[in-house]
């Protein structure tokens, strides 16, 4: 029983209160905070000072954030008084031999005085008389009582102080039912019993502390991969902590070395594996002039970065934020599990107590055989398999989808993906590569074709856009002389406007076209005779000319629509191009529905229609444009997130490559991760049926019970750390 159940574990009154305290807060370090028992416990003991929801908890790293107001002498008082402690977050802990090791120490001084006591038993009288439960025989030796003894006390040396602040708070938890279990054997001189109990619960808590440090550790080992310094270009080279660097040096990156912050490479080749943030384990080439970000590990060439961003700005730096704060977003099912709990404990004790009183009040049976059976009713009562199941497969599954490139942004955004019903997918820069090129571009008579080119790659030097970039790479290729532009109004999902050389030029869609009243016959003429996406160039009062323009479907488009549909979803494509080219796309790749010429508050409507109709809706796209369909469905996903800077804050889950595959990855991952929260659940729970069952027939013993429950919380935990193997 890990009793004491580790696991994130805030005390929750409404399902969507801020769990990290708002406004300026002090981050403490509590040492023995292990558990939901222990959070509702802090949250008791500091009642008179702060509301509880001004408290944060992060159970797996052992962190409270309080509000800075407070007079944190006070604050480590009243958690002193609960039997932890509390210091400064990031005081490097001195931690002396002592701390590190007592729990280790203890639980095996327990179990070899258990073992101990045992076999002087069982040489002094017979293996029969140790074992046996004698109520009311005659006396158990006194060395062998004193060995037990000494078990029983190193056993609950840690679990004693929890107990007593839950008996002072009348809050009943699980310390408390296993302390009274073995107070409840010793006075009914089973001291083999007690001993045991005290034993098996110390080592639980001990495997149980490594299993949580388990899971933490491969989160923080996903983390920690920028290395400690840079060998920066000053006078000479000289070797600093990357928080030193200022933006703009010039560092240099060896063969083999991880680079250490984000920056643009200023000369130098090599092939760069950043696995480490994308999951795509097959190296990136890069030049002079490209990207490459922190924590990735440089190839064979070496490299000279000139550093764009701050140490704590990293890609990897928010990826660490955000799988930190992750963790505090805790998903569905815990919730559940943890309102169980505080339900349910003081409710075991309830009946625990009943046990041992109605039966023999009315004459079924002797009183120690009831007072026996309510103990045993007490170690099954323990829901700590439960309790533990849920967090830690989350924190596996957040963490094992870290290492594959998605970067998912909180426990329910993990589960969500599982109930999936219909995907809505962005068409350019999603299933299309995004690098679309300039195909044509048609003069209508009014302006020769470089004036028009050169009036529209003056506007769409001002645009991100997919297609604006096409435009300024097809007029440098044909070597027009682009002028200034002033004024550019971007219109997301239509195009763009501003003054170029005197006069109001446009560029964008057909359907931007109609909305300003400038179509007319010729025009529509000259557009049903073109295929591919077309964009219109036009002043105020005419349209001039078309651009033709071509983007490739995506390799691996098909392959990751059909395992979308292998996982029986629905696959709609929205997008703002128009119809002929939609249909071309949506039919090379094996769409379901497409949905064309859509402005962003259209995409936004058919992501709802799609919820209507099928059900959970996950969005993917890229751009600006798809921002509100990514805010309004139920699953937002954003595409390439490693290079654009507002899809990983925006996103319910980034993608951190091109890869749409990734998507169905994802899906299978999140039903694997329900699967084993299930299992783990009924698992721990079906123990505790049986249990109850045995003990209230009179068959069962506390050994055996707690020996279940800890089997029970053992099996559940490494079945979670199975999420951890991608
Ligand atoms: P998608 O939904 O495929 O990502 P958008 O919503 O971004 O496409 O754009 C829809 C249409 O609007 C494009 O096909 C294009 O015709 C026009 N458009 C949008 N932005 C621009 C721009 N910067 N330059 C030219 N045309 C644009
Ligand atoms: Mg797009």
């Amino acid at each position: 029983m890990g009793d004491a159940c580790c696991g994130p574990s805030h005390d929750h009154d409404h399902d969507h209160a801020p769990v990290l305290a708002a406004g300026p807060s002090v981050a403490l370090r509590i040492h023995g905070m292990d558990c939901v028992d222990e959070v509702a416990a802090l949250k008791h003991a500091l009642g008179g000072l702060v509301e509880p929801e001004a408290l944060g908890f992060d159970v797996l790293s052992g962190r409270m954030d309080v509000p800075d107001h407070l007079d944190l002498d006070l604050v480590a008082a009243r958690v002193a008084a609960t039997g932890m402690r509390a210091e400064p977050w990031g005081t490097p802990t001195q931690q002396t031999w002592w701390p590190i090791h007592r729990r280790t120490v203890l639980t095996w001084t327990s179990g070899g005085c258990l073992v101990g006591g045992f076999a002087t038993h069982a040489l002094l009288e017979g293996a029969r008389a140790a074992i046996g439960h004698d109520l009311g025989g005659h006396a158990t030796p006194g060395v062998v009582v004193a060995l037990y003894l000494v078990s029983v006390l190193a056993g609950v040396r840690l679990v004693l102080p929890k107990a007593w602040f839950a008996v002072r708070s009348a809050r009943p938890d699980m310390n408390l039912l296993m302390t009274v279990a073995v107070a409840g054997a010793m006075g009914l001189g089973e001291w083999f019993e007690a001993a045991t109990v005290s034993f098996l619960f110390a080592l639980s808590l001990l495997l149980e502390s490594w299993t949580v440090g388990r899971a933490k550790r491969a989160v923080e080992g996903l983390l920690s991969l920028a290395p400690p310094v840079v060998r920066v270009k000053r006078q000479g080279l000289i070797e600093v902590a990357p928080d030193r660097v200022v933006l703009g040096e010039v560092f240099v990156v060896r063969p083999g070395e991880r680079i250490a912050l984000d920056g643009r490479v200023s000369s130098g080749q090599s092939a760069v594996d950043q696995a480490p943030i994308t999951g795509e384990s097959v190296p990136v080439p890069k030049a002079e002039g490209d990207a490459v970000y922190a924590g990735t590990i440089n190839g064979r060439g070496v490299l000279e970065v000139e550093a764009t961003r701050a140490a704590d700005d990293t890609v990897l730096a928010r990826i660490v934020k955000l799988v930190a704060e992750a963790r505090k977003d805790r998903a569905r099912a815990e919730i559940w599990v943890e309102r169980f709990a505080r339900v349910y404990t003081p409710a075991v004790l309830a009946v625990a107590v009943a046990v041992m009183v109605l039966p023999p009040a009315i004459g079924l049976g002797a009183w120690s055989d009831w007072f026996y059976r309510g103990l045993v009713l007490l170690v099954i009562g323990c829901p700590c398999a439960l309790v533990i199941a849920t967090p830690v497969a989350v924190v596996a599954g957040l963490a094992s989808a870290a290492s594959q490139g998605v970067l998912v942004k909180g426990g329910s955004y993990l589960e969500l993906p599982a109930r999936l019903k219909a995907v809505a997918l962005d068409k350019t820069g999603t299933l299309t590569a995004g690098r679309p090129r300039v195909t044509g571009v048609r003069s209508l008579a009014c302006h020769p074709a470089r004036t028009l080119l050169a009036a529209a790659a003056a506007i769409e030097a001002h645009s991100e856009h997919p297609i604006a970039r096409a435009v300024t790479e097809h007029a440098l290729a044909e070597g027009v002389a682009v002028a200034p532009a002033a004024d550019i109004v971007a219109e997301p999902g239509r195009g763009a406007s501003g003054a170029v050389s005197g006069e109001r030029w446009w560029v964008g869609s057909p359907r931007w076209l109609e909305e300003r009243g400038l179509s007319s016959p010729a025009l529509d003429h000259a557009l049903a005779d073109v295929s591919g996406t077309v964009v219109v160039v036009g002043t105020e009062d005419h349209a001039c000319g078309l651009l033709l323009l071509e983007d490739a479907v995506r390799p691996g488009a098909s392959e990751a629509v059909r395992r979308l549909h292998d996982l029986g979803l629905h696959v709609a494509m929205l997008t703002g191009d128009n119809v002929a080219t939609a249909q071309a796309v949506g039919a090379a790749v094996g769409i379901d529905e497409v949905a064309a010429e859509l402005l962003p508050d259209d995409k936004l409507r058919a992501v709802e229609r799609l919820e209507a109709e099928h059900g959970a809706v996950a969005m993917i796209g890229d751009g600006v444009n798809d921002a509100p369909a990514l805010a309004r469905a139920s699953l937002g996903v954003a595409m390439g997130a490693i290079g654009t800077d507002v899809a990983i804050e925006t996103a319910d889950v980034a993608l951190m490559t091109d890869d749409l595959e990734r998507l169905a990855w994802l899906i299978v991952h999140a039903r694997r991760t329900l699967a084993i929260i299930r299992q783990n659940s009924v698992l721990a729970l079906a123990i505790k049926a049986i249990f109850v069952v045995l003990t209230l027939g009179g068959v069962a013993s506390l050994w055996g019970a707690i020996a279940a429950d800890m089997g029970a919380s053992l099996i559940v935990v490494f079945n979670a750390l199975r999420l951890l193997r991608a």
